[in-house]
């Protein structure tokens, strides 16, 4: 199997035209890395076909509801439905793994995984050593969106994917995404509206600093997307920029 990503949550927390909250996964021959877990991952997840059972590691990128809650669902799929035994690997900002027991205990009773969740927390502020898999690598990067907020730069023997999470425009987003076959970025806003994210016009004139082959711009939504295309040249989306729909998937 080639690497590929599956985009299975191109919107933001208010889901306009339909596209599910963060979630995107990636797989290659050796298995599945699943990068934000929004509240509709479930139902992307089983909609658009992608293999649970493959998935080794889930990585959060900060603690919004559209990029964590879908967490407690995925892991009731596992212990009720998979029956999972093998252990799962979670990462994330320093304290994700007491949001979750907090978020899973607010949810539901009786909890008592049958497989081991094996958590590995980054302070932003501290070193930010990458997570070693002998399959992959993943370096995270400190974001600017909220204190925690942190991107993350997967790379295998076969291609090298930038996942922004939530940010503005910063040096760090540069940096992560230089040399990637794809970078996977968010572009929230039709134009500046709260100074927590990018925006289409932005985007598309940094687009060329991002030095990534490929961008696809998610946590997003069409008026967004037709902002972006205005903003570039001839009134079309400028070439290497994508705005994937829910269920695409991108061969790498
Ligand atoms: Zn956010």
């Amino acid at each position: 199997m080639r690497p590929r990503l599956c985009f299975l949550g191109t919107g933001n927390a208010v889901c306009m035209n339909g596209r599910g909250q963060a979630a995107t996964w990636f797989e290659d021959a050796s298995g599945a890395l699943l990068l934000d877990c929004g509240p509709s991952f479930m139902a992307h997840a089983n909609r658009f076909g992608v293999d649970l059972a493959r998935l080794d590691a889930v990585a959060i990128t900060h603690f919004h509801g559209d990029h964590l809650a879908g967490l407690p669902f995925l892991l009731m799929h596992f212990q009720g439905i998979d029956r999972r035994t093998r252990p799962l690997h979670l990462l994330g900002p320093a304290g994700l793994r007491r949001h979750l027991d907090a978020l899973c205990a607010l949810m539901y009773d009786g909890w008592g995984l049958p497989f081991e969740l094996r958590v590995h927390e980054w302070d932003p502020a501290g070193p930010l050593a990458p997570w070693d898999d002998p399959r992959w690598v993943i370096t995270p990067a400190a974001m600017r969106h909220k204190p925690e907020s942190l991107g993350f730069r997967l790379q295998t023997a076969e291609t090298v994917v930038a996942y922004s999470g939530d940010t503005v425009l910063c040096p760090e987003l540069f940096a992560l995404s230089r040399g990637a076959d794809v970078l996977v970025v968010e572009c929230t806003l039709p134009t500046p509206i709260v100074p927590i994210h990018i925006h289409a016009r932005e985007l598309v004139e940094a687009l060329p600093d991002l030095h990534a082959r490929r961008v696809a711009a998610i946590h997003t939504d069409d008026a967004t997307a037709a902002n972006a295309a205005a903003a570039g040249p001839d009134g079309q989306l400028p070439a290497g920029l994508f705005f994937p729909a829910d269920g695409e998937v991108w061969e790498l």
